[in-house]
């Protein structure tokens, strides 16, 4: 019998992702452009079954919907209580306890810790590393290789023939390669096309991103039926909520074309931002994504991002970030909010280039 706590849970910790209440919350890469109005809808429409019954075992409804969009067969989607899960179950299907995680770091801090949660051992390769060479990720032996594409919290796009390759040396009994595509639709490129031709292949997309339903807690997978079938296995039944599968399917739809707008307008403030904090002289890195990471002004991610955070605005800090160093993550939302961003950046770039410090700062 072992004991309780286990011993390799005594290094993870209750997740703190550092939020507060903030007027202008540009932490968290969600769809600043409101909720998905035809998802709210439905939702508005609720009948009481939608309350008292469960919910389908599968989501065959929500799977349906997807398979439509992407042009798939249905047994060749998952579904899951946020792609957490969906990633979570993929990690679970692939490996067990002792089994290594292989992965391009820095990435989606998730990938470690669903490792970890699930007795698996991460294994970070750094971006420079396993973008020469794919076979840097499978030389540890890895059962899951987790790719992030665009990557968070860099932005960074993966070139495809790297990923081409890396499927083809993971081939037909390698590991289980796990592409998170939570921001694709901002890059506008995706392996879903390939997810049911390639066998190790699953890519993951949340609807928490662009399609603007981050409370409701829905994503999705897809990959050859053989392997949604071992993921279903792993995840178990009726783990997305009745009104939850039927919001997020009238999202997938996108029936009045809402996502296709906002990321529209996302991608025109994307390059507006960037040029903004380029002529302030703020160096950053290039984002396939609906986030922008820049170097931190003060060259102290946290104390900039407390700073910020004091007059209203929130974004994310990041500690020594490859050929950033400290770094913040700030979500692309309409001009207005980013107006007030760079309005805030603006005076803590006054305080840090006059070389004064904010009263009853660290030092
Ligand atoms: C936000 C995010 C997710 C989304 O997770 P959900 O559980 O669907 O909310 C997944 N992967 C990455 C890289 C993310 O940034």
């Amino acid at each position: 019998m072992s004991p309780f706590p286990r011993a390799d849970y005594a290094s993870l910790r209750v997740y703190d992702p550092g939020r507060r209440p903030t007027a202008v919350d540009l932490s968290d890469n969600t769809n600043l452009w409101g909720p998905n109005p035809d998802a709210l809808a439905r939702i508005r429409a609720a009948a009481p079954d939608d309350v008292r019954c469960y919910p389908e075992v599968y989501a065959d409804t929500l799977r349906r919907a997807v398979a439509e969009r992407f042009g798939v067969a249905p047994e060749c989607v998952t579904t899951g209580a946020g792609s957490d899960d969906v990633l979570d179950s993929a990690f679970r299907a692939a490996a067990g306890p002792g089994d290594r995680v292989a992965f391009p770091a820095p990435t989606f801090v998730m990938a470690e810790e669903l490792a970890r949660m699930n007795g698996m051992t991460p294994v970070p390769v750094p971006w420079r590393t396993a973008l020469a060479d794919p076979r840097t990720l499978l030389e540890c032996a890895p059962s899951v290789v987790y790719v992030c594409r665009p990557n968070n919290p860099t932005g960074g796009l993966a070139p495809r023939e790297w990923v081409e390759r890396l499927l083809d040396l993971a081939g037909a009994s390698g590991p289980l390669v796990v592409i998170d595509e939570a921001y694709a639709d901002f890059a506008r490129e995706s392996f879903v096309g390939q997810a049911t031709e390639r066998p190790r292949l699953l890519v993951a997309r949340t609807c928490s991103k662009a399609y603007g339903l981050a409370g409701l807690r829905c994503g999705f997978g897809v990959a050859r039926p053989e392997v949604t079938l071992e993921v279903e296995k792993s995840r178990g039944p009726f783990k997305v909520a009745r009104l939850t599968a039927e919001a997020a399917a009238a999202a997938v739809r996108d029936g009045s074309g809402w996502v296709e707008r906002t990321v529209a307008e996302c991608l025109t403030n994307r390059d507006r931002l960037r040029e903004e904090l380029e002529r302030r002289g703020l160096r950053l890195l290039d984002s396939s994504a609906n986030f922008i990471l820049f170097a931190a002004p003060s060259g102290s991610a946290k104390q900039d991002a407390i700073t910020l955070r004091e007059q209203g605005v929130q974004v994310r800090p990041f500690v020594d970030v490859p050929d950033l160093g400290d770094a913040l993550r700030v979500t692309v939302g309409p001009w207005p909010l980013l107006e007030r961003f760079l309005a805030a950046v603006d005076r803590l770039l006054a305080t840090t280039r006059s070389g004064g410090s904010r009263p009853g700062a660290e030092p």
